[in-house]
């Protein structure tokens, strides 16, 4: 009997259609707030900065003293020279307002003392002690006014939005949570994700590898992809092709996890139970087959926000489904609003073409030419794919040397070099590596 081919949009549709946001929220502290999902909006309470402050090191001034002066002839006339009578470190408030003829030494960062309305950076002053032997300092280069002044507010005004709810927690983002002074920080639950490989053949890294046997590489691509996607996998190891010990794991399985992914017997094979065992664990079956290259075998079953992936046991086929399927699953639980990844169209080098109607997820690298502009002057850049060599799905080199899947439409049959394609990037570094609580 063959499975119907489900269209892989409408196959996207039913996964996240299953798919309840996470209502539980944890609160922590801000230095485990990286690569979690924010359960809040984070407002600025104050302005940031909180005071005009100093751009650079080198003397406030107000900016009449030390303007090119009508009738000056430009330096000839006599530099402006002014009292220096304050030293403001990162930290000090100025002890009184600035008046005419006088500067006050600032550090970057120190607030800009009342009276003063622009910074000369050092390097355009000169310092000497005046005829009293007090300090002074000569401009040498004129400011523009008002330069070198960060506003209060500048970077957040008080009471304005500056992150939402689903936003994920990178590094500028805990960066801005501690500038705007919040030690601990609402965030999204992590779903727990069980991994379980299925297959009689496989071992283990640490085991020997004779004929017949396959070191299994899935628990630990899918690990490495959940964390990637901020969410929390636990390895359950690995699970021979049995079908009465089968359905007890995944019964387990998903009594104990938000989300359960096997990897494996889901082809046609005699030995491949987790078709048939899905219509047995009590969950409303999406689709057990996608009109899609690699990764047409797909379980996908859920019930009441739970979620159940049968995998493809080859590991590129893995890796595609987990990242076009669970991924979004995912995200969306975490309340993200970004489900995809992010996609660019860019020119296919090397061409493709195929004979049948699926979507293909082809491994590529994006990459960025500079050619030589034909005028002179820098080069211009621009951007291009080509695939990772053989495609196979069992090919994990394939994966590894890629930084996008290239998307061939179910109707498209030749592709000419040169062509644009979509292309879809991986994402960067690992994300929230820490396990939670
Ligand atoms: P299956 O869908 O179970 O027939 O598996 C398809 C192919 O993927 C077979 O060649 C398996 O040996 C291989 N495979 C299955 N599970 C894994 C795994 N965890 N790691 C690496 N390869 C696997
Ligand atoms: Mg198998």
């Amino acid at each position: 009997m063959t499975t119907p081919l489900i269209d892989f949009d409408t196959a996207l549709n039913r996964v996240l259609q299953a798919v309840r946001p996470t209502p539980q929220v944890e609160e922590v502290p801000l230095e485990g707030a990286y690569g979690r999902f924010l359960a809040q909006d984070a407002n600025a309470r104050e302005n940031i900065p909180i005071a005009d402050n100093s751009a650079m090191d080198g003397f406030a001034v107000r900016y009449e003293d030390v303007a090119p002066k009508e009738g000056q002839g430009g330096v000839e006339g006599g530099l402006p020279c002014l009292r220096v009578v304050e030293v403001l470190g990162a930290r000090s408030v100025a002890g009184r307002p600035l008046v005419a003829g006088e500067a006050m030494k600032i550090m970057t960062g120190a607030p800009i003392p009342p009276g003063a309305d622009t910074v000369v950076m050092v390097e355009h002053t000169r310092s000497q002690p005046g005829p009293d032997g007090a300090p002074q300092v000569v401009i040498t280069l004129p400011p523009r006014p008002g330069e070198h002044i960060r506003p209060a507010g500048g970077d957040y005004l008080a009471g304005q939005p500056a992150l939402h709810r689903g936003d994920l927690l990178g590094p500028a983002q805990v960066g801005i949570l501690a500038s705007l002074g919040y030690p601990r920080v609402k965030v999204v639950r992590r779903p727990l994700v069980g991994v379980l490989a299925t297959g009689d053949e496989l071992a283990e890294p640490g085991e020997p590898l004779t004929p017949g046997r396959v070191r299994n590489a899935n628990s630990y691509t899918l690990t490495g992809l959940i964390h990637q996607a901020g969410a929390e996998p636990r390895n359950l190891g690995m699970a021979p092709d049995n079908r009465e010990s089968l359905r007890h794991i995944l019964a387990r399985g998903l009594a104990q996890h938000d989300v359960l992914i096997t990897s494996g017997g889901v082809s046609m094979g005699d030995y491949d139970f987790v078709k048939p065992l899905a219509d047995e664990l009590g969950l409303e079956v999406g689709f057990k087959a996608l009109n899609v290259r690699p990764g047409k075998p797909v379980v996908f079953a859920s019930r009441e926000g739970k979620l159940f992936f049968g995998l493809p046991g080859n590991p590129v086929s893995a890796m595609v489904a987990f990242l076009q399927l669970v991924r979004p699953a995912l995200l969306k639980m975490m309340g993200h609003p970004h489900l995809g990844l992010r996609r660019l169209r860019v020119p296919l080098e090397d061409g493709f073409s195929k004979k049948d109607g699926k979507r293909h997820f082809l491994r590529g690298v994006v990459y960025l030419t500079a050619e030589p502009s034909p005028l002179g002057g820098p080069p211009s850049g621009s951007l291009g794919v080509r695939l990772t060599g053989h495609q196979g799905s069992g090919l994990l080199h394939s994966m590894e040397r890629a930084n996008c899947l290239v998307i061939i439409p179910e109707e498209s049959r030749q592709i000419p070099p040169g062509h644009p394609v979509e292309v879809q990037l991986f994402e960067g570094p690992p994300l929230a590596l820490e396990p939670s609580g």
